[in-house]
């Protein structure tokens, strides 16, 4: 599958029709999920998708509303919510105490789709959407394959559509062209905040200065959005604003953690990372520091949720976006339990506790080096031994 995102230029009647499709879909989406809850907590039961989907009709009755929405959009909207419970009672089964799937506010549900027919291009570039009707389109570039859904998608004030296109012909042909010749090359990665990576052979991976731009001011413009009235007008062009500088930054990280991974799975083939987990990445945010090198207290990068969440997506995806490039081109990606591997020498193998802002590391054996450098030639260790011991468990593979 593969997406093609384009503009798309709605009338001012048609962005009222669009906005009240996203609101409608929006309340069936909420009170699905409650629903849900509702019977989870009071019978212990659970309600599928069929069950909510053969209520649609009964919906329709009551509500004479959303006889104006596309039944597949209807459709797709409790799909939706049964991917948000299905994965909910994953992590339950794995052990872990997830929170429940969030109700959606207005800000944040910004999309639905057509999942089968309902929608067409024109050959005069117009989408035209099933009781929605013909929207100016700007194709900036050709769609490959069999067009298979059609997502809206609002971003702040300006509305798009996603086209996901299946074309196992094109995916053939660009996986045969990837794949790279043999290495034998390992790298263990060590991720952090003071560097984005640092890898066991030294180098360091940095995040590019105009990040911290970005980030300060979509800081920035966070803290003006806070001291808004609820439901003012200024209120609402703050949230645009927010959103839009949110948009910049991640397609901006996407860019850089794309570079960077196509160089990682080029270079070496195998690559080592730590399991990311939630718990060990906010308890082993490293201190951060300031332009002119001095340290800013954990907590000033802890407490600024939003910058959170950014940091931690970027690791998550950058060992993604290296697992799927690596899988392309034959090349193998290992990720290893992380306790200890900033504490243990990478020398010896000896324990030295550190604290947190110990930059150093420094062992009798005679071990010197950098505290994260130290750690990736730990999880590279690491990853090795995991290799060997698969190797050894399934001799014949
Ligand atoms: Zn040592």
């Amino acid at each position: 599958m593969k997406s093609f995102k384009f503009r798309i230029y709605p009338t001012r009647k048609q962005t009222e029709t669009l906005q009240w499709t996203l609101d409608r879909t929006r309340e069936l989406y909420n009170a699905a999920l409650q629903e849900r809850r509702d019977a989870y907590k009071m019978a212990g039961t659970s309600i599928n998708y069929y069950d909510q989907a053969n209520q649609l009709p009964e919906i329709k009755e009551i509500r004479e509303d959303y006889k104006e929405i596309h039944s597949q959009v209807l459709q797709d909207v409790l799909r939706r919510v049964d991917k948000a419970m299905k994965a909910f009672f994953r992590r339950v089964k794995s052990g872990e105490t997830p929170g429940y799937p969030r109700f959606q506010g207005r800000d944040r549900y910004d999309s639905f789709t057509y999942p089968q027919g309902g929608y067409s291009l024109t050959a005069d570039n117009r989408v035209c959407l099933s009781k929605i009707g013909s929207i100016k389109v700007t194709l900036h570039r050709e769609l490959q394959g069999t067009m298979k859904t059609c997502t809206i998608k609002r971003e702040g004030t300006q509305w798009y559509v996603v086209f996901a296109c299946f074309s196992p012909l094109a995916r053939k042909q660009e996986v045969e062209a990837e794949v790279l010749p043999e290495n034998g090359e390992a790298v263990g990665i060590d991720l952090g905040l003071l560097h984005f990576a640092t890898l066991s052979t030294g180098e360091t991976i940095e995040s590019p200065r105009y990040f911290r731009k970005g980030e300060k001011k979509l800081e920035k413009l966070q803290q003006a959005l806070s001291r808004k009235k609820r439901g003012s007008h200024r209120r609402k062009k703050a949230v645009q604003k927010v959103a839009k500088a949110h948009r910049k930054v991640r397609n901006q990280r996407a860019d850089f953690l794309h570079k960077e991974s196509r160089h990682l799975v080029n270079a070496y083939g195998f690559l080592v990372f730590e399991e990311l987990q939630p718990a060990t990445m906010s308890k082993r945010a490293k201190p951060k520091q300031d332009e002119k090198g001095a340290y800013i207290p954990n907590g000033a990068s802890a407490k600024s949720g939003l910058n959170k969440s950014i940091n931690d997506a970027g690791w998550g995806q950058f060992v993604q976006y290296c697992i799927y490039k690596a899988e392309d081109a034959g090349r193998t990606v290992a990720q290893v339990n992380p306790r200890y591997t900033s504490q243990v020498c990478s020398g010896c193998g000896t324990v030295k506790k550190k604290t947190l802002d110990e930059r150093w590391h420094s062992c009798e054996c005679g071990t010197e080096l950098d505290r994260d450098h130290n750690a990736a030639l730990n999880i590279l260790r690491l990853g090795r031994s995991q290799q060997l011991a698969m190797a050894v468990e399934a001799p014949g593979l």
